[in-house]
């Protein structure tokens, strides 16, 4: 008998019928005489609903009062999917986090998760009982309700994991699981059975929707396991393990692309100690993140073309500050460019093989693809190109690395939705 968390997404609970579904699901695994804690989102859209009130009601929400309105919407699951099992002749409560309690700390719609009391949910478990708990909820420091931030229902369920020593953490969601690329874009991209935390991380920080980031992070540290899953259909899913656990350690995993980037060029940056760092601490400070970085500042001239990424949404705050940089800097016209897009190319075997990388420049060149920006990492090779030859560019690399349909030597990923 095993103790597995499992974790019912927006769309597994988007109505009745899926919240009927999704009480099937518990039920068989329940029948195998496994311990369950059950972990639910918000019914799908019911989020965004609460939200848009929120700033309906005034420009400048309490972010106290956001998160008590934000946060019902798992209560509301949590009653149904628990009246659902008992329907089931299954024992079966709700619990809100308050009610456990999920302590976090004192960032409302952002809070992190300080530790969990187990000893009512083990008690629970010891009367048969299975605790149905409302996700994306915490209680702070002085009592009020917190969220952790969008998606955040992952990070309710793998912290139970962890808390509770469970053996798996199962996730339910709209996706059968993680592909090679996004078989929307490449036809080919096929499920991955096991992935490791790593990959995911990168992937997951890299526009893949599918899994919370933090949520990743929690399950590297301390070690659980876990799975993805559709709700609805019947597929192993895909595996979450660490790395040392992946036998056959596939060279590249899969390749992702991103359209959210937005590049600004500053064209006369002088080359002086100190500017660029005055340059990315107020970008910083502004709560702009800065991704890509791409200065060449060729045979020391004084002044050379400064140029970076950052997400588009960003932009706003990126150009006030550079406004107000300019005058004490100087770095002459401000380009900024909205039609690029970031690949990625990802997996455990960049470490080792730096042939690899030599593979990704070739292919593009034979394609004819410009390539407006570097940057790499351990597992991970990023590059700049036009939006327009995004697609070319994926589905090119894809075959590139071998990933195509049953010639890959090993299966890689991307989540994507189903
Ligand atoms: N309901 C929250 C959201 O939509 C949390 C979650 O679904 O994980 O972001
Ligand atoms: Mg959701």
């Amino acid at each position: 008998m095993a103790l597995i968390v499992q974790k019912f997404g927006g769309t597994s609970v988007a109505d009745i019928d899926c919240i009927q579904n999704a009480a099937r699901r518990i039920a068989f695994e329940h029948k195998r005489g496994h311990q369950l804690v059950v972990v639910v989102s918000a019914m799908a859209g019911v989020t965004d609903q609460l939200i848009q009130y929120v700033n309906a009601t005034t420009p400048h929400p309490r972010a106290e009062e956001y998160d008590v309105v934000v946060s019902s919407g798992e209560q509301v699951t949590s009653g149904l999917l628990a009246l659902a099992l008992q329907n089931f002749e299954i024992s079966a409560r709700s619990f809100q986090a308050w009610q456990i309690p999920i302590r976090t700390d004192h960032l409302h719609a952002k809070a992190r998760v300080n530790d969990i009391c187990t000893s009512l949910l083990e008690e629970t478990l010891q009367q048969g009982i299975i605790p149905v708990i409302s996700g994306f909820q915490g209680l702070s420091p002085s009592g009020r309700m917190t969220t952790f931030g969008r998606g955040g229902s992952d990070i309710t369920a793998v912290a139970l994991a962890a808390a509770l020593g469970a053996s798996r953490c199962d996730l339910y969601k709209d996706v059968s699981g993680i592909y090679t690329a996004d078989p929307r874009i490449v036809p080919t991209a096929r499920k991955l059975d096991r992935v490791s935390y790593e990959e995911i991380l990168e992937l997951a920080s890299l526009g893949s929707q599918v899994l919370q980031h933090r949520a990743i992070e929690l399950a590297m540290s301390y070690r659980v396991p876990v799975r993805v899953f559709s709700s609805f259909e019947e597929s192993t899913g895909t595996e979450i393990v660490h790395e040392d656990e992946i036998m056959e350690k596939a060279l590249i995993h899969g390749i992702t692309h991103t359209h959210s980037e937005a590049k600004i060029t500053l064209t006369q940056v002088t080359s002086q100690p100190g500017v660029t760092a005055e340059i990315f601490g107020a970008l910083a400070d502004a709560g702009v993140t800065v991704d890509m970085i791409i200065h060449n500042n060729l045979e020391s001239r004084d002044l050379s073309p400064l140029a970076f990424t950052i997400a588009r949404m960003d932009l706003p705050q990126a150009q006030a500050t550079l406004q107000k940089l300019k005058i004490s800097l100087d770095f002459g016209d401000t380009i900024v460019d909205q039609m690029t897009a970031k690949i990625s190319v990802v997996g455990i075997g960049l470490r080792t093989h730096p042939h690899l990388t030599g593979t990704l420049f070739r292919t593009l060149s034979q394609r004819g693809i410009e390539i407006l920006g570097v940057a790499t990492s351990e597992i991970k090779i990023s590059i700049l190109v036009h939006q327009d030859f995004a697609e070319l560019a994926v589905r090119s690399l894809h075959s590139a690395y071998q990933l195509d349909g049953e010639t890959a030597e090993k299966p890689m990923l991307y989540a994507v939705k189903a």
